[in-house]
C-alpha cells in the first residue's frame, strides 16, 4: 500500500538537497554537460498504485546517458535471450566505467553490461540484422513505450559531441572486435551507443519508463507484460552488483536498491514490488556517480524502509 506521506517525503529531501553546499563535480568531456546547472535537482517516486511523487525539477529533461545501458540490456535479451551471456559477463568490474584492463585477461567480454564496453557489445547485438537507424529506432520507440510519452528525443548535440570525443570507447569497441566478441562494423555500433546514451529523458519520464522493473516485467497502469517476472528480477541484480561501477558496492550499502546511474546525473533505482524511482543531480562523486542523486536515495530508502536489505 502507498505510503501516506510518500509526497511529503519526497519535496521534503528535494529541498534538503538544493540547500546542500556539496554539489559534486559536473561531467566536463563534453561541452553539453559541462554547461547544465549544477543546482538542478529532482526526483520522482511512482508507486504500485500509480501515485507520482515529484520534487525539484522532475520535468526538465537531461541526458540519461548510461541509464540507458538498462534498456538496451532489456531489448537485447528479448532478441536472443540468455545467448546474450556469451558476450558479456554478470560480475561486478571493480573498476571505472571506461576501463579496458579486464578486457585483455577476459579474452574481450566485458565483465557486465553496464560498464562501457559491455554495453557496447549489448548494442552490437542490438544492431546485428539491422540498419544503425532501425536499431537506433527501436531502442528510442522502446523508450517512449515504456515512458507513454512519444515525445522522447535524441539530443543531437550530445550524440555529435560524444562521437567528436569518444576515443576511448573507439578503442574499447576496436579491442573487443580484435577478440571477435562484435559483428558489425565498430563504427555503426558505436553510432547507436553513442546516440542512445544521448537520449533527453525527465525524471517523470525515467520514472515511468521503470515501471516495468519493479513490478515483475509489468506495468501496472497500462497492464503490459514487458518482460517475464524471472528476466525482470535478473536485470534489478544485475543492476544492483554492477549499476554504478566500482561505486556499486558502497549504493547497495548505502542505498539498498537495485540502481543504474548515468555521468548526465541521473540514477534510476527500482524499489521491488514498491515503486520506479528517478533522481537527477548533475554534480557526480569520483566514480562518476550522482553525489547528491545517492544521498538523496538513502534519505528516501531510510525514511521509506525501502533497502531491500531489511528496514
Ligand atoms: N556516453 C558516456 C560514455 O560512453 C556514458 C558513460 C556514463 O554515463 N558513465 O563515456
Amino acid at each position: 500500500s502507498p505510503s501516506p506521506d510518500l509526497h511529503a517525503v519526497v519535496r521534503e529531501i528535494a529541498e534538503e538537497m538544493r540547500a546542500r553546499p556539496d554539489r559534486g563535480e559536473v561531467a566536463t568531456y563534453i561541452p553539453e554537460l559541462a554547461r547544465v546547472d549544477a543546482n538542478a535537482f529532482g526526483l520522482v517516486v511512482i508507486d504500485a498504485d500509480g501515485t507520482v511523487a515529484a520534487g525539484g525539477d522532475a520535468d526538465v529533461a537531461f541526458s540519461i546517458q548510461s541509464i540507458s545501458k538498462v534498456f538496451t540490456l532489456t531489448l537485447a535479451l528479448g532478441m536472443v535471450g540468455d545467448r546474450l551471456w556469451r558476450r558479456v559477463g554478470r560480475e561486478p568490474s571493480g573498476s571505472p566505467f571506461n576501463s579496458i584492463v579486464q578486457l585483455e585477461r577476459e579474452r574481450g567480454i566485458p565483465r557486465n553490461p553496464f560498464i562501457n564496453a559491455g554495453a557496447i557489445a549489448v548494442t552490437d547485438v542490438i544492431l546485428s540484422g539491422h540498419q544503425p537507424r532501425e536499431a537506433l529506432g527501436e531502442i528510442l520507440r522502446f523508450m517512449q513505450f515504456l515512458a507513454e510519452d512519444p515525445t522522447i528525443a535524441i539530443d543531437e548535440a550530445v550524440a555529435a559531441s560524444e562521437l567528436r570525443t569518444g576515443f576511448r570507447n573507439v578503442a574499447l569497441a576496436n579491442y573487443m572486435k580484435s577478440f571477435g566478441v562484435l559483428d558489425n562494423p565498430v563504427d555503426f555500433t558505436l553510432g547507436v551507443y553513442f546516440h542512445h546514451c544521448a537520449i533527453a529523458m525527465t525524471c517523470r519520464q525515467l520514472a515511468r519508463a521503470g515501471r516495468f522493473l519493479a513490478h515483475s516485467g509489468r506495468t501496472p497502469s497500462t497492464g503490459h507484460s514487458v518482460v517475464s517476472a524471472e528476466r525482470a528480477r535478473r536485470i534489478n541484480a544485475v543492476m544492483l552488483t554492477c549499476g554504478h561501477y566500482d561505486g556499486s558496492g558502497e549504493f547497495a550499502y548505502r542505498v539498498g536498491l537495485p540502481g543504474k546511474s548515468g555521468v548526465g546525473g541521473g540514477i534510476l533505482a527500482v524499489a521491488p514490488g514498491r515503486a520506479s524511482i528517478a533522481v537527477w543531480s548533475p554534480g557526480l562523486d569520483a566514480s562518476g556517480n550522482s553525489h547528491l542523486g545517492r544521498i538523496a536515495l538513502e534519505a528516501l530508502t531510510r525514511r521509506l524502509g525501502w533497502s531491500i536489505f531489511g528496514v
